[in-house]
């Protein structure tokens, strides 16, 4: 249980002007397919697009959110299908401040693969300059292949936050991102100028 309001309880009139806006940079990973553009967009507008064309290139998307009192301007770079390339620069991955690396609970293959994505991560960005949230994705389907217990065991021998969630069913999408900001704004060196 989180002691912060959640981003759904302010109202445009929260996002005070005259507080300093702090900017964030968060990183979407993972394997292709995982769910990575669709958590991002549900994120950002609260949309949800089957049929998503699969664009070359970095996307970026950015929203206003108000967490634990402060107001921040949140960056979320996608990978927009470089991802299957393995050809991610370190552009990409310079100045993040948070990470979230996707996995499909139904595809086992994608979890296996969620370790390679942290070491990408960590070769690019100092590990302690991070915040990272491993997502299963996709919760909302039956056949599951990876259990919770699994990707929780996994987020806790790399010391990282852990949830999952449903793109599709707008489950748990909100709290993935609110609960990733409210632990980079716990640790200020992450953040201040
Ligand atoms: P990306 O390649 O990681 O960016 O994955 P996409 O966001 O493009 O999603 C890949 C496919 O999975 C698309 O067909 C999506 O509609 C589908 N998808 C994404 N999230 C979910 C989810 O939470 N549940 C289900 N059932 N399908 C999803
Ligand atoms: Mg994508």
């Amino acid at each position: 249980v989180m002691a912060h309001k959640k981003l759904d309880d302010y109202t445009e009139d929260d996002l005070g002007q005259d507080q300093p806006i702090t900017s964030l940079k968060i990183l979407v990973i993972g394997e292709s397919n995982v769910g990575k553009s669709s958590l991002m967009n549900r994120f950002i507008d609260d949309t949800f697009d089957p049929n998503m064309a699969n664009t070359i290139g970095v996307d970026y998307r950015s929203r206003v959110v108000n967490v634990d009192g402060q107001t921040v301007q949140l960056g979320i770079w996608d990978t927009a299908g470089q991802e299957r390339f393995r050809t991610l620069t370190p552009t990409y991955y310079r100045n993040a401040q948070g990470a979230v690396i996707v996995y499909d609970v139904t595809r086992r293959q994608t979890f296996e693969r969620v370790e390679q994505w942290l070491q990408e991560l960590d070769a690019y960005v100092n590990r302690t300059d991070v915040v990272k949230m491993i997502v299963g994705n996709k919760t909302d389907l039956k056949n599951r292949e990876v259990s919770r217990e699994e990707g929780q065991q996994l987020a806790r021998r790399h010391s990282t936050l852990f949830i999952e969630a449903s793109a599709l069913e707008n489950d748990n999408v909100q709290v993935c991102f609110e609960d990733l900001v409210y632990h980079i704004l716990q640790t200020p060196g992450l953040w201040e100028a």
